[in-house]
């Protein structure tokens, strides 16, 4: 499964939680209200995950090491 997904937006008391709601993706990432990225499921790594709410965009995400 390729392409493009749109992401569904939760804001929740710590921060937004970011959900796929394609079959057999299911990606799952939450950003913090320090703007921390958090990947929780990986979902379908071939498709791009976008989404936004409140003036929030999500751009591509990248891996760093702490
Ligand atoms: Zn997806």
């Amino acid at each position: 499964m390729t392409g493009a997904h749109e992401l569904d937006v939760t804001i929740e008391p710590a921060g937004l939680l970011f959900t796929c709601p394609v079959d057999g993706c299911g990606r799952r990432m939450a950003i913090d209200r320090e703007g921390r990225y958090t990947l929780i499921d990986r979902g379908d790594p071939t498709a791009s995950h976008r989404g936004g709410v409140g003036g929030v965009e999500m751009d591509p995400p990248q891996v760093r090491t702490a």
